[in-house]
């Protein structure tokens, strides 16, 4: 329904992420191994963040060299950057099909979240957007999704990551893709964090945010799921003639329908959503829309249901799609405020590499 032509090729082999518990057992039991040596690799998958079969010294040799077989490569590392104090590390992973994808692990005081991609390239052809341009190369398999986080929390475990030894708190899906274009392998990625140690990350649901563009049928799907993951909508403007414009899906599902299936997500889950607003200078900023914005979230009921995260644009000289002026921002998060509305303006972590993770990193080229 929502696929697009896809250039690239080569899907790569079935791999543990992509397996179920029950999967895997059946996968082991296929390469003629005993039963419980699933849950063994599990151990060393999730609870040691161990991925190469010649790491588990306590499994046969044979054994490990049969497993590797459900070990396929997944992502290759093509580049890494690193910023704040190396409390930022970005890097751009090369796929089968030789795509590119990229994901972002920032460190807080209190937090770690990594940005991963859903896809590689993106078919949703927002005008502002490089990656929307290029259009979608392929979607991305739910182990493809998997190891970005895999890799981060095995990163953080061993303390090779500025802060020393951590976990992986938070999972954005913000990366490069539109994730509810590639439901069933980011849901299935989804049930693999959250699936308590040793069969999966054990990461809390309330830590993993969903990012989308605006596919309502798919937000009610994500809604019927009865898990208490984040929702964040990328909106950018509030009313539909500059919408259709900033955001093609919008002409298929328009802003009151995006906003309804907002708040029936908020409603079931009781989960607060993220209203992703990115600021751009003299297309998107002005008073109007965010009185318009506020009476649109107002209207639907009780305000807390909703709160806006407001995106500075990183200048780009020469380009349309710019950052406000202060003086504007400032304007816009005052008139949310005083219409009662919660509104945060968000972190640049990682500016200087391009890292401004989400729908948004595509805006920064
Ligand atoms: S802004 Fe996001 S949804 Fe739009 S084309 Fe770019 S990556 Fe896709």
């Amino acid at each position: 329904m929502f696929d697009t032509p896809v250039r690239a090729g080569g899907k790569p082999a079935k791999h543990w992420f992509d397996l179920e518990p029950a999967a895997r057992i059946a996968a082991v039991s296929a390469l003629g191994l005993p039963a419980y040596r699933a849950r063994q690799v599990s151990n060393h998958v999730f609870g040691r963040y161990e991925y190469q079969p010649d790491q588990w010294s306590d499994l046969p040799l044979a054994a490990r060299e049969s497993l590797a077989n459900l070990f396929p490569p997944l992502l290759t590392a093509a580049q890494e950057l690193s910023a704040d104090r190396g409390m930022t590390v970005k890097t751009a992973w090369r796929i089968a099909g030789d795509a590119v994808v990229e994901s972002v692990l920032m460190r807080y005081p209190n937090r770690t979240t990594v940005c991963i991609s859903s896809q590689a390239g993106c078919g949703m052809a927002c005008p502002f957007c490089a990656t929307g341009q290029g259009g979608l190369q392929r979607s991305l398999s739910t182990a493809e999704i998997v190891a970005q986080v895999a890799d981060a929390a095995a990163k953080l475990a061993q303390g090779a990551v500025a802060g020393g030894p951590g976990q992986v708190n938070n999972v954005v899906f913000m990366g490069m893709g539109e994730p509810l274009a590639n439901y069933a392998p980011v849901m299935a990625a989804v049930r693999e964090l959250i699936r308590p140690k040793p069969d999966g990350f054990g990461i809390s649901a309330r830590g993993v945010t969903i990012s989308t563009v605006g596919l309502v049928p798919r937000i009610a799907a994500l809604a019927a799921e009865e898990l208490p993951l984040t929702l964040a909508v990328s909106l950018h403007a509030p009313d539909d003639e500059l919408r259709d414009e900033l955001i093609p899906v919008n002409q298929r599902w328009k802003v009151g329908e995006l906003l309804d299936a907002a708040w029936d997500y908020a409603r079931v889950t009781k989960r607060r959503v993220s209203i992703e607003y990115a600021l751009i200078r003299d297309i998107n900023d002005q008073q109007a829309r965010a009185d318009l914005l506020a009476r649109e979230l107002k209207r639907r009921g009780d305000w807390t249901w909703a709160h806006v995260n407001l995106i500075p644009l990183n200048p780009t000289p020469g380009s349309k799609w710019t950052a406000s002026r202060k003086r504007d921002q400032q304007t816009f998060i005052d008139r949310l405020e005083r219409a009662g509305i919660p509104v945060t303006l968000r972190d640049t972590r990682g500016r200087n590499i391009d890292a401004a993770c989400g729908q948004l990193a595509a805006l920064q080229r």
